[in-house]
């Protein structure tokens, strides 16, 4: 039998239907390959292989008489951000340690709704926070790519991106289908554009945060990660929905993404910001980006430059914003009411011991730059002020669409996957911050990107450029992004992990 983890999930979806195998067998290819793979990757926390067989079983049924719904029978992998009922959620803390939620977030329900068999919970930087998935209370995820012989970074392990590395690393080595992920500042992008695969953080309020472990509420946004994209398009149609559980998730209908497909982008406008050509930025992502250019160019869009004045202000702004929200979206975590207690002499010493004891370094940095930007004294000067940056922002983009640009291609980070236990980024946070560079606004606007692979580093390493669309216009996005995906062609890494 060929190898069924190959299939992408519009591939799976077919011959799910046509009955050339069962969600069982499937489901089954995946649970063998994780099990073979996953000591190497590091990319799940949690196998769910009772709930996986059970689900898919039930799939079998509908589709045996001919329904189930868009995604009946396909694995998917869930980020540990998204609580999933009865089953580990612990946003890759120590200080959620055994935390099972009653609930299921709204996005995984969806995605259950419409028949997705789940194979477990996906490992990522603690509470969202990271670029590398170094952060991770479960180690580090590795990255199934390596670098080209020859490179210097040729038999070291590299960073999967983060936060979502394990979402990335998994749908890279095809441990599951499709996975859910999620983007506060870059964090679906970054790693997608690290492994190859593809990401899109959806607009903001396109899908609900609700049953989502908060990191900063009004950044925070779902989507999928995902091996091409059309798959990213049909697992978003799944993902979205109106939601009167979360008041700041949107009552427009969900659009027919894979519609949009094939679409053709002639009398397109696309705009390519001067401000994201920064100094020092590698040749090879200047070349990258002008092979994208001259890709879409080729297809009849019409390429402008554009200005984006207060990109510059982003980055800090957005490390103001996001430690704020966060400070305070993390103030629950007190022994009391979840996960681990460390006991103390009183109830402040408790409090004390157990955030020391459960939140790691860099979680307890973001919770103090947090509460120093909120503090009555330099509220003004930091929050306020961060948060006029982030109206400046928005404006920015708003004039630009004015102007009837329907949407901007960025590259999708500085640069190709890096080491795992980078000395540069270890020693210095504003280093590995920079990583966000070209995602970060995106997030302040609300708007929706999406990153595609488009070529490789002279390390053989994958790259992705960035499309940035009008709110609530995802479509744009696919049709668009499908014009890199094939000029640029196919990109797996070669297999070494068991
Ligand atoms: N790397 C960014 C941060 O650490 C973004 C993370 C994210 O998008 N969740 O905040």
């Amino acid at each position: 039998m060929t190898d069924l983890t190959a299939l992408t999930i519009a591939q799976a979806r077919e011959k799910l239907r046509a009955r050339e195998f069962t969600s069982v067998e499937l489901t089954d290819a995946y649970l063998g390959a994780i099990e073979a793979a996953n000591g190497d990757l590091n990319a799940y926390v949690e196998v769910t292989a009772d709930i996986a067989r059970d689900r898919a079983a039930q799939s079998d049924a509908k589709l045996a008489s001919g329904d189930g719904g868009a995604l009946e029978g396909i694995p998917l992998g869930i980020k540990d951000l998204f609580g999933t009922e009865g089953v580990h959620t612990q946003a890759c803390s120590h200080i959620l340690d055994n935390f099972k939620p009653r609930y299921e977030s709204t996005v995984s329900q969806n995605l259950r709704n419409d028949g997705a068999v789940m194979l477990g919970k996906l490992n990522m930087d603690e509470f969202a926070m990271g670029s590398s998935n170094e952060t991770s209370y479960y180690g580090a995820v590795k990255n199934p790519w390596r670098a080209s012989q020859g490179s210097p970074l040729e038999s070291v392990d590299l960073v999967p991106g983060g936060s979502s590395g394990g979402s990335a690393s998994a749908v890279a080595a095809h441990l599951c289908a499709g996975a859910t992920a999620t983007d506060t500042g870059g964090s679906i992008r970054q790693p997608a554009a690290f492994t190859g695969t593809v990401g899109i953080k959806p607009t903001y309020g396109r899908c609900s945060r609700w049953g989502i472990v908060a990191f900063a509420s009004s950044l925070d946004q779902a989507g999928p990660i995902t091996r091409d994209v059309r798959d990213a398009a049909i697992m978003l149609q799944s993902m979205a929905s109106s939601d009167p559980k979360d008041t700041t998730c949107s009552d427009l209908p969900v659009p027919n993404y894979e519609a949009s497909l094939g679409k053709s982008i002639k009398g397109m406008k696309i705009g390519i910001p001067r401000e994201y050509r920064m100094d020092g930025m590698p040749g090879e992502i200047e070349d990258l980006w002008q092979q994208g250019i001259a890709w879409l160019k080729d297809a009849g869009a019409e390429i402008v430059d554009i200005s984006l004045p207060h990109t510059k202000y982003a980055l800090p702004a957005y490390y103001i914003v996001a430690p704020a929200e966060a400070s305070s979206n993390l103030a629950r975590y007190d022994g009391v009411r979840y996960g681990l207690r460390v006991d103390g002499k009183d109830i402040t010493d408790m409090y004390e011991k157990t955030r020391a004891e459960g939140f790691g370094d860099e979680v307890q940095r973001r919770v103090m730059i947090g509460t120093y930007v909120l503090s009555a004294g330099y509220y003004d000067a930091y929050y306020l002020r961060a948060q006029k940056v982030r109206t400046l922002i928005k404006q920015d983009f708003e004039a630009v669409f004015a102007q009837g640009v329907d949407t901007i291609l960025t590259p999708a980070t500085p640069s190709a996957a890096f080491a795992i236990g980078d000395k540069e980024m270890a020693a210095d946070p504003v280093k590995m911050y920079l990583n966000d560079i070209f995602t970060v606004t995106v997030n302040m606007a609300g708007l929706p990107g999406i990153s595609v692979p488009a070529g490789l580093s002279a390390d053989g390493l994958p790259l992705g450029l960035q499309l940035i669309g009008r709110p609530f216009e995802e479509e744009t996005l696919f049709q668009t992004s499908t014009i890199i995906e094939q000029a640029a062609g196919q990109f797996s890494p070669i297999k070494w992990w068991g």
